[in-house]
């Protein structure tokens, strides 16, 4: 039994797909589909025929959801049991892992609040997670403290997305703010020059997430470069007051990470000048050493590369030993992007 192996060895990880709908445009133009999803057998298949090519490729993942499926229903299978880990204590990550326009973001972070702060119904995982946290601890009437921190890693480089300068000074090297990766001393790392901010209550990290994408997309405008180029960390850490039942009180602390990465479309597509190759190599870099680091967790490998990107050195006490991760990796169901859905359907399932 694995789920059993798993546990002995302390790794875990989930490994899921989403198939995003045709878009508009896309049904308007009768884009053929290529990929079929079988939500009970966790199952997704890739057809093609063609004459002089025949592609078809069936994969097993942990679960899998068709371009129907709807946030709440991800969030209720996928998403809601790692949360219960958290608030346990265990650190946790969910990635969304895929190729730009397969529908990252919009499993992240979803449609935006409505006017009157209702909670829309396509609210993505970040939304749902700080919920359900907000309302266990509520329900549990603990004693708790809260903090989340949200950034930004373009380049391996890293920028604060809750640092208060304005978008202007963001282009001006000089007055960015410096922030750097340390280590700890410990074997952990710790971002330097970081802005954490204590929350107190839901609606505050709606803002604080708002604010922070918004900073997101300014600083791509005035940068000029795509959000597929950069991934982006939204981390809540949370301690929880409790009482054993020798009546000696104890913290525990939870870490949840959720990361919408890069897209992981291959270099050759993002054009040849040499910032781009550059860039996209450090992308590739991140990426690359994320599927390293998790099959060498998973096949129980003695080294595990952790410090070969800033990605991975970010995330290293929330990788491996008593952690849990998840993998949402997102697809298009397009024939236009069979070849990096395939890509993307190799990754995700070597990360298994
Ligand atoms: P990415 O972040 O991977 O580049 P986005 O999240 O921006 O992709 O999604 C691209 C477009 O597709 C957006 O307009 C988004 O609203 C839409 N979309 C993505 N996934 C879904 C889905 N599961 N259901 C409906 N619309 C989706
Ligand atoms: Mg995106």
């Amino acid at each position: 039994n694995s789920s059993k192996h798993d546990k002995d060895k302390g790794v875990n990880v989930q490994v899921i797909v989403r198939c995003r709908p045709l878009s508009e445009d896309e049904m308007r133009v009768h884009t053929p589909v290529v990929i079929s999803c079988n939500e009970n057998r966790r199952e997704v298949a890739a057809v093609q025929n063609i004459a002089n090519k025949q592609i078809d490729r069936t994969f097993l993942f942990d679960r899998v959801f068709g371009p129907t499926s709807q946030q709440k229903h991800l969030y209720d299978l996928a998403v809601s049991p790692i949360v219960y880990e958290v608030l346990e204590g265990y650190n946790c990550t969910i990635f969304a892992y895929g190729q730009t326009g397969t529908g990252k973001t919009y499993t992240m972070e979803g449609g935006a609040r409505k006017k009157n702060g209702e909670f829309p119904s396509d609210a993505g995982v970040i939304p749902r997670a700080v919920k359900q946290i907000f309302d266990i601890l509520e329900a549990q009437h603990a004693e708790y403290s809260m903090k989340v921190t949200f950034l930004e890693l373009y380049n391996e480089e890293i920028s604060d997305l809750l640092a208060l300068e304005e978008p202007s000074k963001f282009v001006d090297d000089k007055s960015k703010k410096p922030i750097a990766l340390m280590e700890d001393g410990k074997g952990g790392v710790f971002v330097r020059g970081l802005e954490e901010e204590i929350v107190t209550t839901a609606d505050e990290i709606y803002k604080i997430l708002e604010k922070g994408s918004a900073k997101r997309r300014t600083a791509e405008t005035l940068l000029n470069k795509q959000s597929s180029r950069s991934h982006s960390i939204f981390s809540i850490t949370i301690h929880i007051k409790e009482c054993t039942p020798e009546g000696e009180e104890m913290i525990k602390c939870g870490k949840l990470n959720l990361v919408d990465l890069a897209g992981s479309e291959n270099i050759s597509r993002s054009g040849a000048r040499e910032g781009r190759a550059r860039e996209a190599g450090e992308i590739n870099k991140s990426l690359l050493t994320l599927g390293r680091v998790i099959n060498a967790l998973v096949e129980h490998s003695g080294h595990v590369p952790y410090r070969d990107s800033k990605l991975t050195r970010l995330l290293r006490d929330s990788l491996g030993g008593k952690t849990k991760t998840c993998i949402i990796a997102t697809v298009s169901p397009s024939i236009h992007c069979l070849e990096e859905t395939l890509s993307t359907l190799d990754y995700a399932h070597r990360a298994k």
